[in-house]
Parts: structure tokens; sequence; C-alpha cells
């Protein structure tokens, strides 16, 4: 293999421009041509591709976002899309590719991987979704600046002795909400894993009203519903004001922190050394903080499972 391709696809995640710097560097480092392809599979499509240097990759690593930037293309979904993409790769000499994104890139990578074009995926999502990687890129970041705001959060519940719903992002996962409660002491978490909680919750609220306690903050990751509609049900069962929050998008962005970064690096030169070693098909992950690698295929149908020992936990710490 001489020249190899790299993209970034989906929703963005801090960490990627990491991820990016240490692929093309590995590339490099190894004599191998690389050549990044702009707006994920789209830019694929349309040939959107330029050869990427050294200097290319300088002074991203701290920069949240995608220097790549990232599209959904829908037209990839189908066999005239991929075969549009791989005519472009065609015309640019590129023999492997390497995907950066959560699942439903992957599906692309694999797409591509069957029509004879190897493709390795690196886990980029705040939303630690994808089975095989204890850790996906983004997810500490995110966790970090949820925790920033939720802190910010409790000084006005606790001075106006109220209780918060905070909705944060996760899409069907509950890593993001379940990681922030425990780290910020939440005194209910609501994640879609654990669907069946409400009862509980308001249950808490009003053990805790009982005994005098005046503000609570409840975490509801987005894959359970919306946090207004949850605030409706305290207001109805329980009689509480419920004031919402819903974090949004400042989740996805930011200054990939150190974990990141590290992350991101090691992920990346991983998989350049698996796409150069023959492999394809595969997506590179970490597992007990050794890096691991995956067929693609099985990442796709094993479910993400949540920690219930960390879910159990929480609730125990926060009687
Ligand atoms: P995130 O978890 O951040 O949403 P993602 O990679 O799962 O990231 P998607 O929007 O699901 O984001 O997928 C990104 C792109 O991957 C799609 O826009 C499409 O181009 C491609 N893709 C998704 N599913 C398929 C599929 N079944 N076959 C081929 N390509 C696909």
């Amino acid at each position: 293999m001489k020249k190899i391709g790299v993209l970034t696809s989906g929703g963005d995640a801090p960490g990627m421009n990491a991820a990016i710097r240490a692929v093309v560097r590995k590339a490099i480092y190894h004599n191998i041509e690389i050549y990044g392809v702009k707006n994920g599979f789209q830019g694929l499509i349309d040939g959107n591709i330029e050869k990427m240097t050294i200097g290319s990759v300088g002074d991203i690593i701290q920069r949240g976002g995608t220097i790549l930037r990232s599209a959904r293309c829908d037209e990839f979904k189908y066999d005239q899309g991929q075969n549009k993409g791989i005519e472009q790769m065609k015309k640019h000499g590129i023999e492997g590719l390497i995907v950066i994104g959560g699942d439903g890139s992957f599906r692309g990578a694999q797409k591509l991987t069957e029509k004879g074009y190897p493709c390795i995926g690196i886990p980029g999502t705040i939303d630690n979704d994808i089975a095989g990687t204890d850790f996906t890129i983004g997810f500490d970041t995110a966790l970090n600046t949820v925790i920033e705001a939720i802190d910010k959060i409790r000084d006005t519940a606790s001075s106006h002795e109220r209780t918060f719903m905070i909705e944060v992002m996760g899409r069907n996962a509950g890593d993001l909400a379940l990681w922030a409660g425990l780290a910020d002491g939440a005194e209910s978490i609501l994640i879609p894993e654990k669907r069946d909680e409400m009862n509980d919750i308001i249950d808490r609220l009003k053990r805790g009203q009982e005994r005098g306690k005046k503000h609570s903050i409840i975490i509801l990751a987005e894959g359970v519903g919306s946090a207004f509609d949850y605030a409706d049900k305290i207001k109805e069962t329980a009689d509480l004001k419920t004031r919402v929050t819903v974090l949004g998008h400042i989740q996805r962005g930011g200054s990939p922190t150190a974990s990141d970064r590290v992350l991101a690096s090691r992920l990346g030169a991983q998989a350049v050394d698996l796409l150069l070693s023959g492999q394809a098909g595969k997506i590179a992950g970490i597992q007990n903080n050794q890096l691991v690698s995956h067929d693609i295929s099985e990442v796709l149908a094993e479910k993400h499972t949540i920690d219930m020992n960390m879910y159990q936990l929480s609730k125990e710490l926060s009687i």
C-alpha cells in the first residue's frame, strides 16, 4: 500500500483533529502518501480530496471540531453513492481508507471494505456508544463540558432551593449522563438503559422533600425522551416545579482534554498500522488500556452496554 485516505464523518467530536494528526504523521512515518477527504463520505463522492503533509496537521492537536469537516451523506448509503466514492479513490490511487466517526460511518466503511476497498474505523463520537472499545474519542471532553455546566447550575439550584433537570446528549446511550451524574453527585440519573426508574426518582424527590431537602439535580440522557415532558410528570405527580436545562451543542465543542488527545493519538496511529498490515473492515479500539481491534461487523452487531455497577453506585451515593 502506497497511498491511503482519511475522513471524518457523522457528528463531530473533540479529539478528531488529534486523530487526523496521528493518522497523517504515522502514515508519513511509514513513507505512505496520505490524502484528506473533506466533508466525510460526501467529499469522497465529490472528489474533495487533498494530499496532506506533516505541516497540514500542525497546530491542530488542541483544536475542537475537525479540520477535514464532517457531513452526513444519505447518497452514500446506497450502492450508487459508494461506487462514486470508489471511482474517486481509484482516480487518486487511494488503496485504503481510515474513517473516523460513529456507527453509521462504520457501516459506510464496511460497505467499501466489502467492495474491495479496505477501511479501518476509529470511534470518534461524544456518545461513547460503540461496542468493542471502552472509550470513544470526544467522550471525555464532552463529559468535562457537562460537569462544568452542572457545577454552575448546582450553585443556583442550591441558592434558590430548586430542582433542576438537565438533559445531556448521548443518543441512545446513557454513558454521558451516568458518568456526569456520578462525577457531579446528581441526586438522580435517568438513562435509556434504565428508563423504568421514573417512579423511583419521584419517590426519592418526595422523600427528600419530607426530609426538608429543597434542591436537587436530575440528569436525563436525551435517549430517554424530552426533559420538558419528564419535568411535567414530576409537577403532576410530586407537585414539584422543576427547571429544565438542555445543554445542547456546547457538549460537542471545545478543546479536547488530555485524555482524548492521547486516546486519539493512539487510535490514529493504530489504525494506520492495521491498514498497512493488511487488515480490513476493523475498528481500532481500547479495552483495559490496551489497544485492540475488532471486526466492524461484530462491533455493529453487538449492543453497546453500560456499566451497571456504576449505575448502582450512583444510586447508593445519592441516597
Ligand atoms: P454519530 O454517532 O456522531 O451520529 P455516525 O457515524 O453514527 O456518528 P451517521 O449520521 O449515522 O453518524 O452516519 C454518518 C454517515 O455514514 C452517513 O451520513 C452516511 O454517509 C454513512 N452511512 C450511515 N449508514 C450507512 C450505511 N448503512 N451504509 C453506508 N453508509 C452509511
